[in-house]
C-alpha cells in the first residue's frame, strides 16, 4: 500500500529515482555527520540517503508517511519524527549540534522553511531542497533583477546559493501546476555579519516590503538623520542594492546619529 497524496500538505511524490539520487548526492557531508530530511514521505530521497555514511533523520507531519516509513526502513525508525518542522524545536534532538537540512519540500511552506534554517544557520553547514522552481531561482538571484527580493539578500548574506537544476511536473504524483527546482546552499567561512544582524534583517525586509521605492521613503520609519538621509545610498531602489551594500546600510543606520 503507498500513501494517498494529501493536497493541503503539499504533497507530490517524486517518482523520478535519478533525480531524488542526484538531489541526494548533492550533499558534500563535509565537517557535519548527520541529515535532517523534511518531508520525507514514502522515502524516494531517504533511501539514497540511507546509503551514505551520514546519520539520517527525517522529519514528518502525516502520520500515514510515518507508518509506511516505519514498515518499510526498519534501521530509520528511531530517527523519525512525527512533527511539524515549522514548530518543533529541533534541538530536542540536535542538542546544538550540526547537521545538513534536505527534502523535496512541501512548496507551501518552503520559504518558511528556509527563514527558520537562516535562524539556526549555527548548526546548518548546508542545505539542498526542491522548491518551486521561481522561489529556487529568486533565492539565488543577485541585484539588479526583478525577482531578487528579501529572500535572495537574506540567504546570500549567509550561504553560497546555487542553482542546480529544473524538474518538470510529469516526475511526481500527483503532478504539481509548476515547474521545480533544486538548489544547495553552502554557509560561508566566516558568516558573522560585519553589522547589528538584527536590524540588517529589519532593513532588508522593510526595504523591500516597498520595492519601487527608493530607500530614503521606504526606510522612513528609522527616524534618519537629514544628513545620513542625503547619502547617495538613500537614492536607490533595494533591488539595486548587493548583500555587501544592505550591510553597510545597516551599518550606516546603526551609527546614525539623530
Ligand atoms: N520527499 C517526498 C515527499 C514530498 S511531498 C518525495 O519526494 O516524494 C512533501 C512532504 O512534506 C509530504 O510528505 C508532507 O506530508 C510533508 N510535510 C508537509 N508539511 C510538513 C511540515 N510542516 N513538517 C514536516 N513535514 C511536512
Amino acid at each position: 500500500m503507498s500513501v494517498k497524496a494529501k493536497k493541503h500538505l503539499g504533497q507530490h511524490f517524486l517518482r523520478d529515482e535519478n533525480i531524488a539520487k542526484k538531489i541526494a548526492d548533492s550533499l558534500s557531508l563535509n565537517n557535519y555527520s548527520k541529515v535532517l530530511e523534511i518531508g520525507p514521505g514514502m522515502g524516494v530521497l531517504t533511501k539514497y540517503l540511507l546509503e551514505k555514511d551520514v546519520e539520517t533523520y527525517v522529519i514528518e507531519i502525516d502520520t500515514e508517511s510515518v507508518d509506511y516509513l516505519k514498515s518499510h526502513y526498519l534501521n530509520l525508525a528511531p530517527r523519525i519524527i512525527e512533527k511539524d518542522f515549522l514548530k518543533y524545536n529541533l534541538n530536542d534532538v540536535f542538542n546544538n549540534e550540526s547537521f545538513a537540512i534536505i527534502g523535496n519540500f512541501p512548496y507551501n511552506i518552503s520559504s518558511q522553511i528556509l527563514f527558520k534554517t537562516l535562524e539556526i544557520r549555527d548548526q546548518i553547514p548546508e542545505f539542498s531542497g526542491m522548491f518551486q522552481k521561481e522561489v529556487a531561482k529568486r533565492i539565488c538571484e543577485k541585484e539588479g533583477s526583478k525577482t531578487y527580493g528579501i529572500l535572495s539578500v537574506l540567504t546570500q548574506a549567509f550561504y553560497e546559493a546555487e542553482y542546480l537544476f529544473t524538474v518538470p511536473p510529469s516526475v511526481f504524483n500527483p503532478p504539481p501546476k509548476v515547474d521545480s527546482g533544486v538548489l544547495k546552499l553552502t554557509r560561508k567561512e566566516n558568516y558573522t555579519l560585519p553589522c547589528d544582524e538584527a536590524l540588517f534583517f529589519k532593513v532588508v525586509k522593510t526595504s523591500f516590503q516597498q520595492r519601487r521605492k527608493t530607500l530614503r521613503n521606504s526606510l522612513k520609519t528609522f527616524n534618519l538623520s537629514d544628513n545620513l538621509k542625503a547619502n547617495s545610498i538613500f537614492g536607490q531602489r533595494p533591488e539595486q542594492l548587493s548583500v555587501s551594500e544592505f550591510i553597510e546600510l545597516t551599518q550606516l543606520i546603526e551609527n546614525d546619529v539623530n
